[in-house]
């Protein structure tokens, strides 16, 4: 069965690209499909500055390709390509890319999560200057600056709390009057002296005095319509994740999110098929935690593997 890969990863975030290096360096000279957006949510962050060994911070993008190249360098092959979907109903797998049908004995699935966002005008120009999901990635920057947190749950909570960390006053602006997240970690928001709420509210446009950064906000009254703009350094949005599991066709069990639901480390509920990074981790979601799940994936495939040779 030699058109037959040992390993094919899809995905190509820290979790996919880091399950590449151990699988190729335990010799299984895995077949990675990147998507067409190669590198995941990093090459949409700036400067990341808390993935370890980068004193000085390392551009996302830049991070993610030298992932690559330290695989390639061990015999992965890379494709930007999507993947259509998948055939895990029989062995050995099957993968389908633009019509091609790919076979695997092990498959890692990286294919990660997509922050939501409120699909405004200048969106994405105001990525990375001013406009965020990820309070952990950004927040430093907004060092005794005041920002909005957009949300009601508990990835907003977390994300004003934080905040307050840099920030010289955080507005969490949610839609309704009411919060979905859990009553202690709107405690905690609600205790904090730099943490206001703006309930009733919803923001329906960025502004800019300077065209280049967020300088503002419009915001709508949801009971009544009025509109208002505000003037705010920096916008969070904390409005939830979507895991990308569409390709699968609900062959793997998932949670109510949609999640990859785990058995151990890496371990779907189909043999053979493994997980890892933010599809499976509505938790830590960060850099460094999806690079540790890729490798547990890849040594996981590999062990499977040999097993599989053994019997
Ligand atoms: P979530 O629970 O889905 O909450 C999303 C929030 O964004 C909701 O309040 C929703 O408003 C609001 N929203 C959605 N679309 C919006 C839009 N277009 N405009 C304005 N507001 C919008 O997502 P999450 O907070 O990321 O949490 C996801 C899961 O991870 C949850 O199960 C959560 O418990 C878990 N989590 C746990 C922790 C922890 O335990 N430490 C931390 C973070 C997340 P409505 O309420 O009006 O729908």
């Amino acid at each position: 069965m030699s058109d037959v890969a040992q390993v094919i990863i899809i995905g190509s975030g820290p979790a996919g690209l880091t399950a590449a290096i151990y699988a190729a360096r335990a010799n299984l000279a895995p077949l990675v499909f990147e998507g067409l957006q190669p590198g995941g949510q990093l090459t949409i962050t700036t400067e990341v500055e808390n993935f370890p060994g980068f004193p000085e911070g390392i551009q996302g993008p830049e991070l993610m390709d030298i992932m690559r190249k330290q695989a390639e360098r061990f015999g992965s092959k890379h494709h930007f390509e999507y993947v259509d979907r998948v055939d895990l109903s029989k062995r050995p797998f099957e993968v389908v890319v633009n019509d091609v049908v790919h076979r695997c004995h092990a498959l890692i699935i990286a294919t990660g999560a997509t922050a939501k966002w409120l699909d405004l005008p200048g969106e994405s120009q105001f990525q990375g200057r001013g406009l965020s999901t990820c309070a952990t990635c950004d927040g430093f920057f907004f060092r005794d600056k005041e920002i909005f947190v957009v949300g009601g749950g508990d990835s907003a909570m977390e994300e004003a709390n934080f905040l307050t960390r840099f920030a010289s006053k955080v507005t969490l602006v949610h839609r309704r009057d009411s919060f979905r997240a859990s009553k202690i970690m709107v405690d905690r928001v609600l205790k904090n002296p730099k943490v206001q709420v703006l309930y009733n509210h919803e923001i329906t446009g960025y502004l800019s005095d300077n065209g280049k950064t967020i300088t503002g906000a419009r915001m709508r009254d949801t009971r009544n319509g009025e509109e208002l703009d505000a003037k705010v350094d920096g916008i969070f949005l904390a409005i939830g994740h979507t895991p990308n599991t569409a390709f699968l066709e609900g062959q793997l069990q998932v949670d109510a999110g949609g999640y990859l639901l785990l058995s151990g480390p890496s371990g779907t509920n189909i043999d053979g098929v493994f997980a890892c990074g933010d599809v499976a981790d509505t938790r830590y979601r960060q850099a460094v935690t999806a690079a540790g799940n890729g490798c547990q994936a890849a040594m996981d495939a590999e062990k499977w593997l040999e097993n599989q040779d053994a019997h």
